[in-house]
């Protein structure tokens, strides 16, 4: 059997996944516009000598096919967040980029994926120079569009499966404030699910001074989300986590004008699908009913995005956690109670009914996560990760996980 003792990181290939790292780090791109990103992908795999091919626009998969042997896949997200970064590193973003709208925006790696981008590649290397250690056929997902939940999709319905071939398990990886070198790992749900909307209220509009002629959207809207409120406090079991949070509310332009219409959005988080799909169908009820109340129009729910369970499958976890154990130590290997996060990931695997194992890799070096201030968290304009031991843990958790399907 292989392991990773087969595969080890060179000073050379070290120092170039550093490089690697900082030259993603100072090019970040918007969820779906990662144009050059994804023209590096494809230079540095085909340099590798990998297959690869676009899928989902800005996606990049590379199949590494080494003789018979079970098939795995491992998804690294590539895209950066509309944040200005204010970390001070001499590698930091300066980059900028346009939303849909033509808003320019600041651009920042700010969620950490260039790590997931760079230890891939790194991964991608060591495989491909190491034919000897392993056999069989390694699906190197390069997702565009995490932050915004539409890159799995995209991936998905370009015909990711059909197109590569179908791996017996989906792996993935994210970095996070914790103590570089060590990992966090949930059986089971190990993130919430998450579904957005706009909800538009439409009411009749009118002179502030004759609401008898109006459909008051304002007054109805208020009352909608008050009742909102009361689904988590009384109808979902306590046993069950769920959050819905009304994080928006807008209507009218004049305090002497009654509105035709309103609009606000609301997030959904919930661990399991069954409490996820009762939130969705009381918000309905709720939503419709207000709407007839006040004698309004059905209102129109738009979905804005959706986030799919992260389900981590019990067995393939618990056998994968206990490499991870013998790799880094007992110690560095925590199990951890599941996180109000979402991640798309989860779709990969569940697309053609294969188990998936999705872990978190620690980012901070003590001082940091011991220090005076806060410490940074993924999205915050000072999230830094340490570039080691991060990069070179996040190699050989990857490299665990990989050969332990195709190591022999
Ligand atoms: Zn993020
Ligand atoms: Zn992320």
């Amino acid at each position: 059997m292989s392991t990773t003792t087969d595969l080890q990181l060179t000073d050379d290939l070290r120092r170039r996944m550093h490089r690697l790292y900082r030259e993603l780090h100072a090019h970040p791109e918007l969820s779906m516009q990662e144009h050059a990103t994804a023209a590096l992908l494809e230079q540095r795999l085909a340099a590798l000598g990998i297959e690869n091919f676009r899928c989902g626009g800005t996606g990049v998969v590379g199949v590494l096919r080494n003789g018979e042997g079970p098939t795995v896949a491992f998804r690294a997200d590539t895209d950066g967040l509309p944040l200005a970064e204010d970390t001070g590193l001499d590698y930091a973003s300066t980059a900028t980029g346009h939303l849909e709208d033509g808003t320019e925006v600041p651009l920042m790696h700010g969620c950490g994926h260039d790590t997931h981008v760079a230890v891939l590649l790194t991964v991608a290397e060591l495989l491909a120079g190491a034919r000897e250690a392993w056999a069989g056929t390694v699906v190197l997902v390069f997702q565009p569009g995490e932050e915004t939940g539409a890159g799995a999709k995209a991936m998905l319905a370009d015909g990711l499966w059909d197109k590569a071939p179908v791996p017996e398990i989906v792996f993935g990886q994210h970095v996070m404030p914790a103590l570089a070198g060590t990992i966090r790992y949930t059986v089971g749900d190990a993130l919430t699910m998450a579904v957005s909307w706009k909800v538009t209220v439409h009411g009749k509009g009118a002179h502030a001074s004759q609401p008898q002629d109006a459909t008051d959207p304002i007054v109805l809207g208020a009352h909608m989300i008050t009742r909102i409120q009361t689904i988590v406090s009384r109808e979902i079991d306590a046993r069950r986590a769920a959050v819905v949070t009304v994080a928006t509310f807008h209507g009218g332009l004049k305090e002497n004008i009654i509105p035709a219409s309103a609009e606000l959005t609301l997030n959904v988080r919930t661990i399991d699908p069954a409490t996820r799909d009762k939130v969705l169908a009381a918000l309905r009820r709720i939503i419709s009913a207000e709407a007839t109340a006040s004698g309004a129009p059905e209102p129109t729910i738009e979905v804005l995005s959706t986030f799919p369970r992260t389900y981590n499958d019990p067995e393939a976890t618990t056998a994968l956690v206990e490499r991870f154990r013998q790799v880094l130590g007992e110690d560095d290997v925590v199990e951890v109670e599941p996180v109000t996060a979402s991640e798309d990931f989860g779709a990969l695997g569940a697309a053609i009914g294969v188990p998936s194992v999705f872990w978190m890799f620690g980012g901070h070096d003590g001082a940091v996560l011991e220090g005076e201030g806060p410490v940074p968290v993924n999205h915050s304009p000072f999230f830094a990760p340490a570039i080691e031991p991060t990069l070179s843990t996040g190699v050989r958790t990857a490299l665990t996980a990989i050969l332990s399907r195709v190591g022999g």
